[in-house]
């Protein structure tokens, strides 16, 4: 049996979260798309934690600017998506869907999910029951079609859809009030979102992150896992969007 992974959330930018990930009988640290690099080196650092690898989910600069830096500081290897090399520098190990990343003992498996950019990718560690999905899906929302199609995104909430319930959801920012609150107008009669959408603007109010979520908070309330048909997740991207 392998030890749990221990997880820090790093707040950077406005609403980014880089998820530091270590694996205490290896002593690996991952860093999850980091934005920056001091905050992030600081806050291992501050743990006593050597950054050993950075995974990369998409070529966006709040997902990949703190790379460079964090190489610089600590010759950690850089794993990105194989359809992003173009955009983002130094990629040691290039991920395809089905491929296999390591952490420690730990495996994470390569789920390409095309939509808020062409290559996204997520990484999910079935045995751990956990996924990141960058900017793929956020607490009660998703991402910007900035380079697919409404069909893509369905097709990827297929797939985080049938992932176990428990399994919890590291998205990259904190989008949750904005979108709790398109998801009531989305679905003005559904309990579930009204309770957490409370349970949010309290959170909020403390200044209190509200990821990760899981699978079955997802389901329940995120009303672009809940569209019926890929017509119905467009319009509700598309409303969103309008604000
Ligand atoms: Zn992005
Ligand atoms: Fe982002």
């Amino acid at each position: 049996m392998v030890s749990a992974l221990e997880i820090l959330r790093v707040p950077v930018l406005s609403d980014n979260y880089v998820w530091l990930v270590h694996d205490k009988p290896s002593g690996e640290t991952l860093v999850v798309d980091p934005s920056v690099a001091e905050p992030v080196l600081a806050a291992a650092q501050a743990r006593g934690w050597s950054i050993t690898q950075i995974w990369n989910t998409h070529w966006h600069g709040d997902h990949i600017g703190g790379n460079p830096g964090i190489v610089a500081a600590t010759g950690a290897t850089v794993t990105a998506p194989a359809a992003e090399l173009a955009k983002i520098p130094h990629v040691d190990r290039p991920a395809r869907e089905g491929d296999r990343v390591r952490l420690g003992d730990h495996e994470a498996v390569v789920m390409e999910v095309p939509a808020h950019t062409a290559g996204h990718i997520a990484y999910h560690f079935a045995d751990d029951a956990m996924i990141f999905v960058g900017d793929t899906m956020f607490a009660m929302g998703c991402g910007r079609l900035f380079e697919g199609t409404p069909a893509q995104m369905y097709a990827n909430m297929r797939r985080f859809e049938a992932l176990p319930d428990d399994t919890q959801v590291y998205c990259a920012h904190e989008y949750t009030l904005s979108n709790g609150k398109f998801a009531l107008q989305a679905e003005p009669q559904n309990e579930a979102i009204a309770d957490r959408l409370a349970q949010v603007e309290a959170a909020r109010a403390r200044d209190e992150a509200t990821v990760p979520t899981t699978i079955a908070l997802e389901r329940a309330t995120n009303p672009f896992m809940r569209a019926q048909s890929v017509e119905e997740l467009a319009s509700r991207r598309a409303a969103k969007d309008r604000g």
